[in-house]
């Protein structure tokens, strides 16, 4: 019995082509599972696909656009075959300022990007999971799922949202042996905070300190948790949050 064991599944991972959805769908095609990755560039797109086996693709797709967003998951499902097994919905993205200065387009393209889209995928995955008789949400937080920072207003209720979805998702489905779970990232050096730091001084120091296992999270940190909350060893886990982050969450 392998409780990990992925293969004959079938995985879209949102933002799979670079950062943590990338080492997420790394983690997913280890286990056997065939992936599809969505992202909008295309050139990191490809050079994903290169590193996930023969059979993984590649959609082209700008998850703020929800018609396109919806049409995504089938897509995928006809590549893969003609089934969706699990979800990860992954991508997201950031605009640091004070509240008071973002503009309300900034606002409704962070929560289009980093909830709206979760929600619209989910949905049109669902009768694909139903059908097959079961599936895995995986759903990506934040440490700004459980924190508040001053240059977070929109990214933070995204995230806080993103938890919430995942808690309704999870007690919706769970007759449906639709699992849904979220992973709350600690800071990981990846493009998204390789800006933040650029525009926060002092943040990669602060982080490191803060961070009980001393260092900051490597993209590859979160391959195995997306290992174990697609796989049969979670079956019985569905509706929570868990934290990956070197225990920064835990340091009072
Ligand atoms: P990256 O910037 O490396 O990855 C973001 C991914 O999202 C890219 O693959 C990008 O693809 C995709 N994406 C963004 N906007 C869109 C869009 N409109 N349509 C389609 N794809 C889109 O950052 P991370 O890997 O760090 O972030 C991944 C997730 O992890 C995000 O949800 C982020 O909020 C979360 N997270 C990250 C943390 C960290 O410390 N790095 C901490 C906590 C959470 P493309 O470039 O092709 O658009």
């Amino acid at each position: 019995m392998n409780l990990f064991d992925l293969k004959g599944k079938a995985a879209l991972v949102t933002g799979g082509n670079g950062g943590i959805g990338l080492a997420m769908a790394q983690g997913l095609a280890a286990a056997g599972a065939t992936v599809a990755i969505a992202g909008r560039d295309q050139k990191k797109n490809e050079a994903a696909v290169k590193t996930l086996g023969a059979r993984a693709c590649a959609l082209h797709i700008d998850l703020r656009n929800d018609v396109a967003c919806r049409s995504m998951v089938g897509e995928a499902a006809a590549m893969l075959g003609g089934r969706l097994d699990i979800l990860v919905n992954n991508a997201g993205m950031n605009v640091r300022k004070q509240p008071q200065e973002y503009s309300l387009e900034e606002w409704k393209e962070i929560l289009d990007t980093n909830l709206t889209s979760a929600f619209v995928a989910a949905q049109a995955a669902y009768p694909h999971m139903k059908k097959a008789g079961g599936g895995k949400i995986v759903n990506i937080g934040s440490m700004m799922s459980i924190f508040g920072a001053s240059f977070v207003a929109p990214y933070g209720a995204s995230k806080g949202g993103i938890v919430q979805l995942t808690k309704a998702l999870a007690c919706a489905w769970a007759k449906d042996n639709i699992q849904v779970n979220a992973v709350l990232p600690g800071w990981i050096d990846t493009a998204m905070t390789k800006k933040a730091r650029e525009v926060v001084s002092g943040l990669h120091e602060r982080v490191e300190a803060r961070t009980p296992a001393g260092r900051w999270g490597r993209p590859e940190d979160l391959s195995g948790i997306a290992v174990f909350l697609c796989s049969g060893a979670s079956d019985f886990v569905t509706g929570t949050a868990i934290p990956v982050d070197g225990g920064y969450s835990s340091q009072g």
